[in-house]
Order: C-alpha cells, then sequence, then structure tokens
C-alpha cells in the first residue's frame, strides 16, 4: 500500500513516469515515492497522474554518493523540486555520469565490445545514462542471457565496463535533502559489501548528518535482511522505510504492490507524516 522507492525512464525505469504511476495504483498501491536517480525531473508529470488514479505521490529522488570509496544510494523524500541547491547539486551529479559512461564505452571498447557508448545513449535519449543502459546493450547484442549475469560479467568492480566513479559525498547529500524540506533514507543497506564494524560507523554519521531513516524492507532485500536492518534502525534510533525499488516488468526483485510489513517495533517513515492521508486504521496498526 506504501511505496516509497521506486523508477521511472526519467533514469534507468521502463516506464513513463505516468505509466509508473497507473501501474503502481493497478497493483494496489495508495502511496507512492517516485525516486529517480539523481533527477527529479520525472515528478510534475508523475503528479498530474497520481491526481487521475488516486495515488498519493510522495516526491522523491535517489542520490548516488561515493562513502569510503564504496558508492550508496541515499533516498531523499519529501523534497521541494522548487530548491534551487537541490536542482543545481543533481545536476552537477549528472554532467558526470556522462563522462563516465563514455569511460564506460571505452573500457568496453578495449574489451573488443563496439558501440556500447554511441548505442546506451541513444536508447536513454532524455533520461541519465546508467549502468542499465549498458546493461541492456549486453544483453541486446548476446554478450549475456539477462541484466543479472551481466553486471557481474561486463559492469562490476574489476570488469572492462566499470568506471571507478567519485559521485557525491554523504554531507552534501543529506543536507541537500534535509535543507530542501526531505528526510534522507540509507537506501537497501543490504546490498552493499560494508562489514559490521563500517555499517555501525556509516548509521552513525548518516545519523549525525541529520538522516532519518533506513530502508528495511525493499525489493532488493531477503527476510531475515528485514530483521537485521529493523534492529540497526533500532540500535541508532532510526526510522524505517519501506519500498519495491521497482524499475519495470523483467529487471525488478519485485513487484509493485507486494512489500511485506515492515519488522514489530520499528518507527515507520511516515508516523509523523501530517499530509498523509491514510485510513487511521491502517496508520496505528502499522505505527
Ligand atoms: P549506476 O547508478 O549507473 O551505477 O547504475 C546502477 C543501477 O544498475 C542500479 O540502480 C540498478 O538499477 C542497476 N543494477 C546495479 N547492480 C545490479 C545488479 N547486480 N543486477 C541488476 N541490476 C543492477
Ligand atoms: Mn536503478
Ligand atoms: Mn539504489
Ligand atoms: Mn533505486
Amino acid at each position: 500500500m506504501i511505496d516509497l522507492h521506486s523508477h521511472s525512464n526519467i533514469s534507468d525505469g521502463l516506464l513513463s513516469p505516468a505509466a509508473l504511476v497507473e501501474h503502481a495504483a493497478q497493483h494496489g498501491v495508495r502511496v507512492l515515492a517516485l525516486t529517480d536517480h539523481d533527477d527529479i525531473g520525472g515528478l510534475a508529470e508523475a503528479r498530474m497522474a497520481a491526481n487521475v488514479h488516486g495515488i498519493q505521490l510522495i516526491h522523491g529522488v535517489e542520490i548516488s554518493v561515493t562513502w569510503k570509496k564504496r558508492t550508496l544510494h541515499i533516498v531523499g523524500l519529501n523534497v521541494d523540486v522548487e530548491n534551487d541547491a537541490l536542482k543545481s547539486g543533481l545536476a552537477a551529479v549528472r554532467e558526470g555520469r556522462l563522462e563516465r559512461a563514455k569511460q564506460m564505452g571505452a573500457g568496453l571498447e578495449k574489451a573488443g565490445i563496439h558501440g556500447s557508448f554511441e548505442w546506451a545513449s541513444a536508447y536513454a535519449g532524455q533520461s541519465i545514462l546508467t549502468r542499465m543502459h549498458f546493461a541492456r546493450f549486453l544483453v541486446e547484442h548476446q554478450y549475456a542471457k539477462d541484466t543479472k549475469s551481466v553486471f557481474k560479467k561486463y559492469l562490476v568492480k574489476g570488469k572492462p565496463g566499470f568506471v571507478d566513479h567519485q559521485w557525491m559525498n554523504l554531507e552534501s547529500a543529506v543536507s541537500l535533502i534535509v535543507n530542501s524540506g526531505g528526510q534522507a533514507v540509507l537506501a537497501h543497506p543490504g546490498r552493499y559489501d560494508i562489514r559490521r564494524t563500517n555499517m555501525l560507523l556509516l548509521l552513525e554519521e548518516f545519523r549525525a548528518l541529520g538522516g532519518t531513516a533506513i530502508e528495511v524492507v525493499t525489493g532488493s532485500h531477503t527476510g531475515a535482511q528485514y530483521v537485521e536492518y529493523a534492529k540497526y534502525a533500532q540500535m541508532f534510533g532510526l526510522k524505517a522505510s519501506q519500498g519495491s525499488d521497482y524499475h519495470g516488468k523483467g529487471i525488478s526483485f519485485m513487484e509493485m504492490g507486494r512489500l511485506p510489513a515492515l519488522p514489530s517495533g520499528c518507527v515507520p517513515i511516515w508516523h509523523d507524516w501530517h499530509h498523509l492521508n491514510l485510513a487511521s486504521d491502517y496508520l496505528s496498526l502499522n505505527g
């Protein structure tokens, strides 16, 4: 019913913002955050569609961050799309993406794979360029059978299409979100290659910078990870968020409308969202 992480074709999702909102409505979602990578350009279209389909749209974004040489994703919820600092900060991240994509193309070129940058940019069109677009080039040209295996073979550290890129720092990402009136959420923590000691450091730093929540229930977490990250949230006094991270048919961890409830003991991030207009029985059941 509440899905606070999703992508449209403004970034690497398959559906237009309007089609994504319609898809969410058809799958029983009532509150949806559109959280495209480093871009808030889809929110205006999504808002119009939300009005048509009876969805409460949360204005979101997923910012790419480098922390201790690792890439992390910070989701911003309820951000102000008119905020100039947010707009220019995101524009700077997107500019870095274009240069990185050229380097990814050059890396693949060296491995004897030709024309990936040109194909990926044409295919992406107005969308921002992500590894997902290169993944589709490689699958389309039969270098791998699906997006899962293609990442392992070509697009992760040590592989020809991988480029070590400097994203925004954690402090800037959290400040941009918080200063535009939003809440910062550490996205899918179970997907980072971070051991416990560093996870504790990260959560400490994230909270000190003004972070609000951890994504506890997300498409790429296992059941055991729901429990693990619910504990981390409680340990640090952070709230819990939930989202499918839907990208489209065939390239998503989870269909929309299938999120299980947050583990008991979590304080949902929407606990004090007074603008949220849900049945009061639902809110009391879920915090
Ligand atoms: P980028 O931000 O350009 O590095 O692209 C990252 C995007 O690629 C993520 O947001 C996911 O949508 C997708 N992605 C990353 N790793 C994988 C993977 N192992 N399998 C499938 N998709 C992935
Ligand atoms: Mn993505
Ligand atoms: Mn992510
Ligand atoms: Mn995402």
